[in-house]
């Protein structure tokens, strides 16, 4: 299905539409030209190298053997949202994960309106021995299910325990907006981990406050988890053996480089999108709208005119080129090896080279 995880949820932090987002990206390259959409498929052969690529595939209904020949491969396999048996979910219906109350906060406002006493713990699931990454993604969910109910509820009183507040960038604005409106944070260790009990319809929770010294107790009446992602293990396995890519231990394709080259993987042609394991350094964000720059001016002369502007060090300004892909931008520039060699001042430079910049959701990567 088209959308992955992005299918349940419903807002961002900065209060976008997540589904409208969803549903203009399905519909965007479902009809055009340059993408094939290909649904209900197992891959099950690869063979060839860059720009020869050749994979086989079973599509459903009827399993039929389809290979596609294709110049690389992008891998956008995601990952899973984590449901671990932890702080009685699944058996109490006050408690649930913080995509389950960003649905019912969406959907059925009024099964959240009479919340008064919300506790949400942080980094459940993640960030210990069977899963040890950040999923970077739940405390900002926190942040924004925590103003979301305090929008609806002013009076509310909303706790989090946290081990750390992961908000990165300007999205540590919200937490401090959270903070003004009233929401509590309240630290935590691994070691002294919050108690829940469920009595009747509420949830009690009992916690040490390392501020004050002392042991809390909160009736909540609802309690939510963040309890981020884990890697599609079945899934990467039977990829990783078809295309010979290597994985980490925990089930996430291996990036070649986790600074230098975060969305390449050390086969040549393959290629991370987005990749939502917490080991990409550049973190995920679901797209920005981006602001269009608007094309080249006629008006202006052609880099291969005399009097062609001309950047700093040779360079042409990196000029916008047309979409290939609806999430990926493509800039150029001609870039005037000639000058390297020394031409003379004024004199049109007869070596060109071009330059390309790809940017989506957060990684960009040049190529000469
Ligand atoms: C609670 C929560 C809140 C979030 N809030 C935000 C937010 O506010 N802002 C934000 O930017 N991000 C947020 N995110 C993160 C965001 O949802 C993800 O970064 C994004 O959905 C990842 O998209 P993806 O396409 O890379 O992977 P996924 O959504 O995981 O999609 C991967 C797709 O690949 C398919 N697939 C897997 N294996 C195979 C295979 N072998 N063959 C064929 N198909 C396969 C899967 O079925 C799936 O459809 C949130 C995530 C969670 C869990
Ligand atoms: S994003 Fe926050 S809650 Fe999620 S694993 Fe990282 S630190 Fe823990």
């Amino acid at each position: 299905m088209l959308g992955g995880v992005a299918n349940l949820v419903h807002r961002t932090l900065e209060g976008r539409d997540v589904q409208a987002l969803v549903r203009d990206l399905i519909q965007k390259i479902t009809t055009h030209a340059n993408i094939q959409v290909i649904t209900n498929a197992f891959i099950v052969d690869h063979s060839g190298m860059p720009g020869l690529f050749k994979t086989g595939m079973q599509v459903g209904p009827q399993m039929f053997y389809r290979q596609i020949s294709h110049g690389v491969t992008i891998l956008a396999t995601g990952a899973l949202p984590n449901r671990p048996d932890e702080y009685l979910l699944g058996r109490h219906p006050a408690i649930m994960t913080q995509l389950d109350a960003d649905a019912l906060l969406a959907g059925t406002p009024s099964r959240t309106e009479h919340w008064q006493d919300v506790v949400m713990i942080q980094c459940v699931g993640s960030r210990q021995p069977d899963n040890p990454n950040c999923s970077r993604v739940c405390c900002q969910t926190a942040i924004k299910n925590a103003l979301r109910i305090l929008d609806k509820n002013p009076e509310a009183q909303v706790w989090v325990l946290y081990r750390d507040m992961r908000t990165y960038g300007f999205q540590e604005d919200y937490y401090r907006l959270a903070r003004e409106k009233g929401s509590s944070s309240c630290a935590m260790t691994r070691k002294q981990p919050p108690r829940v009990q469920a009595e009747g319809h509420r949830v009690s929770v009992s916690f040490t406050d390392p501020i004050l010294g002392r042991p809390l107790v909160v009736d909540a009446d609802a309690l939510l988890l963040s309890t981020g992602f884990v890697s599609d293990d079945e899934s990467t396995e039977d990829l990783a053996a078809i295309f010979k890519v290597p994985r980490t231990t925990d089930g996430y394709f291996l990036e070649d480089h986790v600074k230098l080259r975060p969305v390449d993987l050390s086969r040549p042609g393959f290629f991370l999108a987005e990749p939502p394991t917490p080991l990409c350094p550049s973190g995920k964000r679901l797209p920005r709208p981006r602001r269009r720059r608007p094309g080249p001016d006629p008006a202006q002369p052609r880099p291969d005119q005399p009097g062609g502007v001309r950047g700093p060090g040779g360079l042409q300004k990196m000029r916008r080129l047309p979409d290939l892909c609806p999430g990926l931008s493509l800039r150029g520039s001609l870039y005037q090896r000639g000058r390297v060699f020394g031409d003379r001042p004024g004199q049109v430079p007869r070596l060109w080279g071009l330059r390309l910049r790809v940017s989506g959701q957060g990684h960009t990567t040049d190529a000469v």
